[in-house]
């Protein structure tokens, strides 16, 4: 299994921080109905001469009573269903595999219609992100089939970049986690597998379905988009006129420790980053997060806490400590619970919010990637 990993390793694609394009569906070619919003739904109708009255129709069946085929739409006619079957999918992910249980952090391994695996995560209300309580369910999801920014505490880009998720794949994990819960997800956070800004269309019209009346209703404030940092995107993100909130995944508060963790930061600097961050909060009014692993002996030095601090103040923001979870493959281990207690503590004298998470799901593999890693191995 390692020397089938570092093959892998070997063989990374060259990494590209372009934006990629959305690419098309692999086997099917028509477009899934769930991808479209509301407004695109009514004219599309409205192009086959159909009622406004049809598209709201449309789209209970597939937002509030949510089935998951054209045939069990009853109230449209038959001849209206055809022509929907003709030009749309309707295909859902199916659920291959579950880790956790009814009460604690859950984790599902997703088989999407081409074969290609993703995961997310649902977590209990007791864990609490970002200081916002009020928050019953939260559901992890992922952007992408695999992750071309090599980040190297993660298990998501070992493999590699496969594909973009389509917008209706992003969404169909809420529909399925509800399903499964029995409950209503009621706060999103895209940490899971993939860079949610190197999908920026799928993402934003994903944004769109989670947060219109019509479809999920979720408020913006209550959808989290974590990125490694890709800066321009960041600034596009920040003209977007719903007040979403942002995570960067920080890791390293100078360029030399940064750098040894994320390809992406000899990119863009950090420096460069915290001039997005700081357009983003002249735009955006809810607090910034900071999202910073402890890797022992790698970026938990007292001085990043301290660097750190005064980067978090220059952007107002949150800090979110995570004591890094072991990957099968990767050499890293996390720092005592004392040190991390004493680097959590810097932050604390300097006036910075910070938690310390101590993770739920580290004996479920709950980082991103690590079970979709799992199922890719054996089956291969
Ligand atoms: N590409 C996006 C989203 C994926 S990573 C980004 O870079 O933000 C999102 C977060 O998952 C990371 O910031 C980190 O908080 C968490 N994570 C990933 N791998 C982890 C690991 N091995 N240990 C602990 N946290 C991890």
């Amino acid at each position: 299994m390692c020397k089938k990993l570092s093959f892998k390793l070997e063989n990374q694609p060259s990494l590209d921080f372009k934006p990629q394009k959305p690419d098309s569906p692999i086997v099917s070619t028509k477009p899934n109905l769930r991808s479209l919003t509301a407004t695109e739904l009514t004219d599309s109708l409205a192009a086959l001469g159909q009622s406004s009255y049809r598209a709201t129709q449309l789209l209970d069946w597939l937002w509030k009573k949510r089935v998951n085929s054209i045939d069990d739409m009853s109230n449209l006619s038959a001849e209206l269903r055809e022509i929907l079957k003709d030009k749309y999918e309707l295909t859902v992910p199916t659920v291959v595999r579950t880790q956790g249980s009814q009460d604690t952090t859950r984790k599902f391994l997703l088989k999407l219609h081409d074969g290609r695996f993703v995961e997310c995560v649902l977590i209990p209300a007791s864990v609490g992100f970002y200081g916002n309580k009020s928050d019953r369910l939260t559901l992890c999801v992922s952007s992408q089939v695999g992750c071309a920014f090599d980040c190297k505490f993660c298990a998501s880009g070992l493999l590699g970049f496969t594909r973009n998720l389509s917008a209706d794949e992003i969404v169909s994990q809420i529909l399925l986690a509800e399903e499964i819960a029995k409950d209503k997800v009621n706060n999103i956070v895209f940490m899971g597998m993939g860079e949610p800004l190197a999908n920026l269309p799928n993402l934003l019209k994903a944004v769109e379905l989670m947060t219109s009346h019509q479809g999920l209703n979720i408020g913006a404030r209550h959808l989290t988009i974590s990125t490694s940092g890709v800066v321009p995107q960041i600034k596009k993100l920040a003209d977007h006129p719903k007040q979403i909130r942002l995570a960067i995944s920080l890791h390293g508060a100078t360029d030399e420790v940064r750098s040894q963790i994320m390809p992406v930061n000899d990119r863009w600097k950090i420096e460069e980053l915290f001039q997005a961050l700081k357009y983003w909060t002249s735009k955006k009014k809810q607090r910034l997060t900071l999202e910073y692993i402890l890797i022992k002996g790698v970026n938990d030095d007292l001085e990043q806490a301290r660097i750190l601090a005064k980067r978090a103040k220059s952007v107002g923001a949150f800090v979110n400590l995570i004591p890094y979870n072991t990957v099968e493959g990767l050499q890293w281990e996390r720092p005592s619970e004392d040190h991390c207690r004493a680097f959590r503590n810097v932050l604390s004298k300097h006036d910075v919010p910070a938690t310390l998470r101590l993770e739920k799901g580290h004996d479920i593999d709950a980082a991103c990637g690590q079970l979709r890693l799992r199922e890719e191995l054996s089956t291969e």
